[in-house]
């Protein structure tokens, strides 16, 4: 990690230290688990649906330092956009961790684009964003990454 720039590392490590949201949500409307093999992260997302807007999300679990910033970035990015923003945004956030290319539009998350540079820390970062996808969709089975296309 010591090659990412200061500021993004600091960004990082903060949100690792005092991850947002970091609780489980006892009435959640739907919930899903990601886990990454390679790493050991292991958290589950929680989302509050009003309809298709999401009005809460929160984690739980344990990971490494960018599983739970990215984590925490996400749960604090989420809240009050609708089911098809969020899919949007994760596209979004995709391209970003895979390629360092980014046209905006992501806010806090611009600190994850260096990622890109060390391959085995993008399942870290994209990992939250597979289990919110899968939470808002309602699906149940764990999210890995070891499935294709992450
Ligand atoms: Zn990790």
């Amino acid at each position: 990690m010591s090659e990412l720039s200061d500021l993004y590392q600091e960004v990082i490590l903060e949100h690792n230290k005092n991850p947002r949201n970091f609780r489980e949500i006892v009435d959640a409307d739907q919930y899903a688990d990601g886990k990454n093999p390679l790493c050991g992260d292991a958290l589950r997302v929680y989302v509050a649906l009003d309809g298709d807007t999401v009005t809460d999300v929160a984690f739980k679990g344990s990971g490494c330092a960018i599983s739970k910033a990215s984590a925490s970035i996400l749960t604090d990015s989420l809240k009050g956009k609708t089911k098809a923003e969020v899919k949007a945004l994760f596209d979004k956030v995709h391209e970003m961790v895979t390629t360092g290319k980014c046209d905006g539009g992501v806010g806090k998350l611009a600190v994850f684009a260096g990622v890109h540079k060390f391959p085995a820390r993008v399942k870290c970062a994209i990992l939250p964003w597979h289990a919110v996808v899968a939470a808002v969709e309602g699906r149940q089975e764990p999210v890995t990454t070891e499935m294709e296309d992450i």
